[in-house]
């Protein structure tokens, strides 16, 4: 029988690497708590419709990306529904704002989130079909300040805090502004005029966004069109006073704070809700997939998903590209693996009779706080030792007389010496 594998575009995260996925994990909620940020859990799928009305049909993600189904009604209750795996998770988050009236409070809402998308693109090094993001929106009506420069200079902030408490060194943040929703209807039309000489010398989806949606057509990766993509006209041209004030006040209040960033006016980003602040934070450590993250400002999307308004801006980050960027500086530093580091003790039972014991003797410890593994009586001794050594950076030897005195063998690996300890006292040897 053929072996089962993980399906491609997917993959098993194992320890000890899922540490370092901790660790990073660890260090985003610790900074999300430092900003007032709550966590929020949405479902893994959703109604397709709010992927195509909130990220927009014309995008790659929408057209091409998605693993939707049909969901077949399963009672007389029931329709069957359209359903997808969540490609991102803003238009989730933005649902359920709408959904559980989040703005009827009056505040602004600052939620974050981690967890797995999924995309049906070519897998390459930095590119999965199931992958991890940990992301976060600030939103709110109107009235609470949502649509205020200094949240989106907040949020660029609190990044680049994140990525330096998180060990990424050499970032470099890509600015852009794409304007007010009327900014991007002029643009569009610029753009449409100034493709149409042009556009029939690039690819067959730039011929198609062109007439559907031009400015989809900087997304394009094509290195043939590139030529064409750097003479088209550019979005800044466009935009009107309250949108260049708007850009205006984010690059000041990034200025007082020291965070530093490249004005990058191709980035329009692939998803169609943002409008004003775009953003990327890119590391050329990563080759190809150089973004570990983005996101912008998502003014209308909330009216998009049939919401009241909510201006809000936010980001995501790619997790697995976070890791891939540390294990590359971890190398570079050393050419040793990573030590992993070793329990506080491994319990040995003399015997199978002692198993039951032992098991009551690891309780005792991990419930003082240690990290214990737990050996088989079945076990000779010396395998007992050598998968002790292995794990752990004490053996406790738990015999028959052991257990009769309460008087416990303990060896220390890295001094080599062995003492007698009263069980009362093991706990506090232990840890010492
Ligand atoms: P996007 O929503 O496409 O802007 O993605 C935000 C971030 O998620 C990117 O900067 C990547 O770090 C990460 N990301 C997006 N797609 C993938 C993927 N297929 N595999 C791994 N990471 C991804």
């Amino acid at each position: 029988m053929a072996t089962l594998k993980a399906v491609r575009g997917t993959r098993d995260l194992l320890p000890p690497e899922t540490a370092l996925w901790n660790r990073i994990e660890a260090a985003a909620r610790r900074v999300f708590a430092r900003y007032n940020f709550g966590e929020i859990r949405t479902p893994i799928f959703e109604d397709t419709g709010l992927f195509a009305r909130g990220v927009g049909e014309e995008t790659d993600i929408v057209s091409k990306e998605m693993f939707t189904w049909e969901d077949r009604a399963r009672a007389a209750s029931e329709k069957p529904q359209s359903l997808t795996l969540r490609p991102e998770n803003t238009a989730g988050v933005v649902r359920a704002y709408i959904e559980h009236k989040l703005g009827e409070s009056g505040q602004l809402q600052k939620l974050y989130y981690i967890g797995p998308q999924f995309r049906r693109e070519r897998p390459q090094k930095g590119r999965y079909r199931q992958f991890w993001q940990i992301g976060a929106e600030v939103i709110g009506p109107p009235s609470s300040g949502s649509e205020s420069p200094l949240r989106d200079a907040e949020v660029l902030e609190m990044l680049a805090t994140l990525l330096d408490e998180m060990g990424i060194a050499g970032w470099t943040l890509e600015l852009n502004s794409v304007g007010s929703a009327a900014d991007r209807a002029r643009y569009n039309d610029t753009l449409r005029a100034a493709l149409a000489p042009v556009v029939g010398k690039m690819c067959v989806d730039c011929q198609r966004r062109a007439v559907t949606n031009p400015l989809r057509v900087l997304d394009c990766k094509v290195p043939e069109d590139q030529p064409i993509i750097a003479t088209l006209p550019v979005i800044a041209d466009s935009l009107d006073d309250d949108s260049k004030n708007h850009f205006a006040a984010v690059k000041a209040a990034l200025d007082a704070a020291g965070v530093t960033y490249h004005l990058n006016p191709r980035l329009v980003r692939g998803l169609d809700y943002y409008t004003r602040t775009t953003f990327e934070f890119t590391h050329g450590g990563l080759g190809a997939q150089n973004a570990i993250l983005g996101g912008g400002r998502y003014d209308g999307l909330s009216e998009a998903i049939g919401g009241p308004k909510a201006p809000g801006i936010g980001f995501a980050m790619g997790l697995d590209r976070l890791v891939l960027t540390l294990q590359a500086a971890e190398a570079d530093q050393s050419s040793a693996p990573p030590t992993v580091a070793k329990l506080d003790a491994y319990v040995a039972p003399l015997g199978e009779g002692l198993n039951a014991a032992a098991l009551q003797l690891a309780r005792e410890l991990r419930r003082a706080g240690l990290s214990v593994e737990l050996g088989d009586g079945s076990f000779r001794l010396k395998k007992s030792f050598e998968a002790a050594d292995r794990t752990a950076r004490k053996i406790v030897i738990l015999g028959e007389d052991e257990l009769a005195s309460g008087i416990l063998t303990v060896k220390d690996f890295a001094t080599g010496t062995q003492t007698k300890v009263p069980r009362g006292e093991l706990a506090e040897i232990l840890k010492s």
